[in-house]
């Protein structure tokens, strides 16, 4: 394979800029050439690419967003979309194409690899961790520490007012930011879309709290249930401590990626271009009892995320 295209897709996430540099500088290393191909999947059918030399990728490891910038195209899902999306990489003489994005964006994918033949792998670069076949998404350790360092600092105010905070944190129909950031930030109670809450068991664990000389509580809801100010004034009636919603909001895409993601980046990245330099296509990376891996993109994309409802019990057990 001589020639590959990379483009960024869906959500941006930060490490998506350190998984670009992996890639770029792997297939440099193997001798192919690449093309940065921007704004996702609308750049692949605008025919919007760049060439990626050693150095377009120097400086950018720390930084968050993406360099090739990203979208949400409808257009893909349509089969003229496509096959202009095609049209193009067949032009450009791309042989191989890597994807960085979420489950959507690893639609488009199992689309071009299946139904046209393009060798395509998958880097899963989502805050929300709500793909099944990985430990982890790209971005997500960096989303859940922005929001530790902001529950931080509510729980200072919080507790001086004596206070109970309503903190909504993002990942669309999955509850993993909620459960990993209330888990390492002490919070009393998390609330997420895979289980179902009940207002008078949390009225009665706050109310346990307090007995026992808590000044505030932390409630962590995650967007797919609903909203903080939504919650917020369900709570309100049912307690005589004032409920302070905040939504943390798009703060969590942004921001210089921690080490794990970076990690992560760097060994997803050479992967996929490693995967693509041996002919093989139709895949994605990931990482699984800390080992890095790949797997079928049609797999990976019908498995259902689970819930780790042992986290959860160990946050009830341990947050009160
Ligand atoms: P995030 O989880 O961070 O939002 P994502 O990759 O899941 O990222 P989506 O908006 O779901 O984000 O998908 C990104 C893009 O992938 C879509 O805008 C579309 O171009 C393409 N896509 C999504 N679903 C499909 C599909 N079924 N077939 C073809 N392309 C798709």
């Amino acid at each position: 394979m001589k020639r590959i295209g990379l483009l960024t897709s869906g959500g941006d996430a930060p490490g998506m800029n350190a998984a670009i540099r992996a890639v770029v500088r792997t297939a440099i290393y193997y001798g192919m050439e690449v093309y940065g191909i921007q704004r996702g999947y609308s750049g692949l059918m605008d025919d919007d690419m760049i060439p990626m030399e050693m150095r377009s990728v120097s400086n950018i490891v720390q930084c968050g967003g993406t360099k090739l910038r990203t979208a949400r195209c409808l257009e893909m899902l349509t089969v003229e979309g496509q096959k202009k999306a095609v049209d193009t990489i067949k032009r450009r003489g791309i042989e191989g194409l890597v994807v960085i994005g979420g489950d959507g964006s690893f639609r488009g994918a199992k689309v071009l690899s299946e139904t046209y033949g393009i060798p395509t792998i998958g880097i899963p670069g989502t805050i929300d961790n709500d793909l099944e076949y990985t430990d982890y998404t790209l971005g997500f350790d960096t989303a859940v520490n922005t929001c530790l360092d902001i529950i931080n600092k509510l729980r200072d105010t919080m507790t001086s007012h004596e206070r109970i905070s309503v903190v909504e944190v993002m990942g669309r129909h999955c509850g993993d930011i909620a459960l990993y950031s209330g888990i390492a930030s002490g919070a009393e109670i998390i609330v997420v879309p895979e289980i179902k809450f009940n207002l008078d068991d949390i009225v009665m664990r706050i109310n346990r709290s307090r007995a026992s000389g808590k000044h505030s509580n932390i409630i962590v809801v995650a967007e797919g249930v609903m909203s903080a100010d939504e919650f917020a004034k369900q709570l309100q009636p049912y307690t005589s401590y004032p409920v302070r919603p905040t939504c943390i909001g798009h703060v969590q895409r942004g921001g210089s990626p921690s080490m794990a993601d970076r990690m992560l980046a760097a060994q997803f990245g050479n992967k996929a271009v490693r995967l693509l330099k041996d002919g093989i296509g139709n895949r994605v990376v990931g990482i699984k009892d800390n080992k890095i891996i790949d797997m079928d993109i049609i797999e990976a994309v019908s498995m259902k995320k689970v819930f780790n409802h042992e986290l959860y019990e160990t946050l009830q057990m341990i947050s009160m």
